[in-house]
């Protein structure tokens, strides 16, 4: 049987012992269904894992013993950030899972022209601490040790204008500029990805990007959902220049 992993975000010492309290304990006691006496591995997201021993799984509190670090990690060498129009309802949701199994190394959501979704304030924080949720739950799921970074929501022209890397592209139907064929040629090991809203980008914000140096990469010759696209695009660039 494939042992349990869950995140516990604190410093963790070989041969000590560790409380779980509220949500940790509940996932281990009431929805991994653990008792005392089963082995976990136990991350921090601060590189590498623990091997551990559950001491006690109670509802509300738990207990784990440290006992051995595990210097492993499973990110790829290509550093990629993933710049995505805000999208309404759970599908956020789901790109966030689905980009943090694909090995993507930071996701901003963004506010474009044809964005219909606006957070700010106590929604906004919720929100931030439910996608959290959703990428702790893919690390323990995928055996990543260490969290993508979640950035808060950005202006478009911003994005484009601050962001540094060494592939910048803009994911845009229909468009020439990029192919996968030659871009990793030159050592390339980050890469950025803007992906539109249900709407699509308009001409004005793909013109604005381009001058920031972006290239835009066409998917094919159909339309991909905007849940599906930064998918394919992670997939590809994973191939390429990635783990894959
Ligand atoms: N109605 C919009 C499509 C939006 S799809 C339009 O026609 O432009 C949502 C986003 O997915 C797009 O903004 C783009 O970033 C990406 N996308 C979908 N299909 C694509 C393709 N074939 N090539 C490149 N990007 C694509």
């Amino acid at each position: 049987m494939r042992i349990p992993r869950i995140f516990f975000d604190h410093t963790l010492n070989v041969g000590q012992d560790y409380s779980l309290l509220s949500d940790r304990a509940h996932y281990v006691s009431n929805v991994l269904r653990l008792s005392a006496g089963r082995p976990l591995i136990v991350f921090n997201g601060r590189g590498g894992e623990y091997e551990a021993t559950l001491l006690a799984a109670g509802k509300k509190e738990a207990a784990l013993r440290i006992d051995r670090f595990v210097d492993v990690d499973r990110e790829s060498p290509l550093r990629s950030r993933l710049a995505i129009g805000l999208a309404r309802g759970d599908r956020m949701d789901w790109i966030v899972q689905k980009a943090t199994e694909l090995g993507v190394t930071a996701i901003s959501p963004l506010y474009t022209e044809r964005t219909e979704v606006k957070l700010s304030g106590e929604r906004l924080a919720k929100k931030l601490g439910h996608w959290r949720q959703i990428i702790i739950g893919a690390c323990e799921q995928s055996q990543r040790n260490r969290l993508p970074t979640l950035h808060e929501p950005i202006e478009f022209s911003d994005f484009v204008s601050q962001c540094q890397a060494s592939r910048k592209l803009i994911l845009h139907p229909g468009t020439e500029g990029f192919s996968l064929d030659t871009a990793g040629q030159d050592g390339a090991n980050s890469a950025a990805v803007l992906v539109g809203p249900e709407g699509g980008f308009s001409d004005d914000e793909v013109e604005r990007a381009k001058v920031h140096e972006f290239l835009p990469w066409p998917l094919g010759p159909r339309i991909l959902r905007a849940e599906t696209a930064p998918i394919a695009a992670l997939a590809l660039l994973q191939h390429s220049w990635g783990d894959w």
